[in-house]
């Protein structure tokens, strides 16, 4: 049984930071509920859908915009996870910190976009904040961080485990593994221990041309996927980390629904709810996580399905 988490980074943007509270309701519309002509592809449907399929996802919803906008629209956010029975984690995306109307701390004058830019301290003070406020509107217990664009560093893990958070999901080879700082010279590919937490690395596998990717609904086709699950599987891997966002079923615009999205996510659900025998998909609250261990290989995917995947993107591009 091989135990996979089904994570989807909740946040929204106003489309760079002027007149922000002008533009934010219109944002949070189609940030969070995604309408299209043909339905809502957002938080909502996502949510829905997993349940449908009788799968718990892991939502990790950014909760450092709220000191700008205030706890209401998180308290939306994390009611729409949690009336269909998912996990809400924390997400920090701490560009949003010098946006704050009351600062949480001092020295906040400057934008600083990922965790690792900020002190130890200011890490603490950070995460207890966000912690603070999503439980403040119902999130239930948080015991899992991921650091806003996995831009997170040693202290953050330091930080987290003396906030009593016992793990974390911010590290991914693809993407901001070097600058971490974590585990030099080497990729974290499986549960592990690393600085007081118990790391959950985003799955990576290698591609066709040899190139790392990491899991991730828009960026893998549905055949990558579920190879790569049979795989990880087979391999005897303990853990496998997807990654998707509540606006990734959205075409760039985030006007229209990206059908190939749309159609990958739904078969991922049929698929894991069809092959429940060997997926269990679960949140970190869930009792008996698999302990840390040793670190495989990346995975890898044939060259064929690489170039499937291609032509997905260029449909995608010129249709969506
Ligand atoms: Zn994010």
């Amino acid at each position: 049984m091989l135990n996979v988490f089904l994570t989807t980074d909740v946040e929204l943007w106003c489309d760079g930071w002027r007149d922000i509270d002008a533009k934010f309701p219109d944002a949070f519309r189609r940030y969070i509920y995604g309408p299209t002509p043909t339905g809502e592809v957002g938080l909502r449907y996502q949510a829905a859908l997993l349940r449908e399929h009788g799968l718990t996802g892991v939502f990790f919803v950014e909760a450092l915009f709220s000191g700008r906008f205030g706890l209401e629209p998180l308290s939306e956010i994390v009611g729409l996870v949690r009336e269909q029975g998912h996990e809400v984690q924390l997400h920090l995306h701490t560009e949003w910190v010098d946006e704050w109307l009351v600062p949480p701390m001092a020295e906040v004058e400057r934008k600083r976009q990922f965790m690792r830019n900020w002190t130890f301290e200011q890490q603490q003070i950070l995460i207890s904040e966000g912690r603070a406020r999503l439980e403040k509107v119902g999130s239930g217990t948080v015991n899992c961080h991921r650091a806003g664009s996995f831009g997170f560093n040693a202290d953050t893990l330091r930080a987290l485990a003396r906030c009593g958070i016992a793990f974390d999901a911010s590290y991914d080879a693809c993407h901001g593994a070097r600058e971490s700082g974590v585990a030099p010279g080497r990729w974290l590919t499986d549960v592990c221990s690393e600085s007081g937490v118990v790391e959950f690395p985003m799955t990576v596998y290698r591609t066709g041309t040899g190139r790392l990717r990491h899991a991730q609904i828009g960026a893998c086709s549905s055949s990558e996927i579920e190879g790569l699950l049979w795989s990880a599987l087979e391999a005897g891997q303990r853990s496998f980390v997807v990654l998707t966002h509540n606006f990734e079923l959205l075409n760039a615009a985030k006007d229209r629904a990206d059908d190939v999205a749309v159609a990958r996510f739904r078969r991922l659900c049929a698929f894991l709810s069809r092959h429940r025998d060997c997926f269990r998909v679960r949140g970190f609250n869930d009792p008996a996580l698999p302990a840390p261990g040793p670190q495989p290989e990346p995975l890898r995917s044939p060259l064929w399905k690489t170039a499937w995947r291609n032509c997905e993107q260029v449909y995608r591009r010129r249709y969506a």
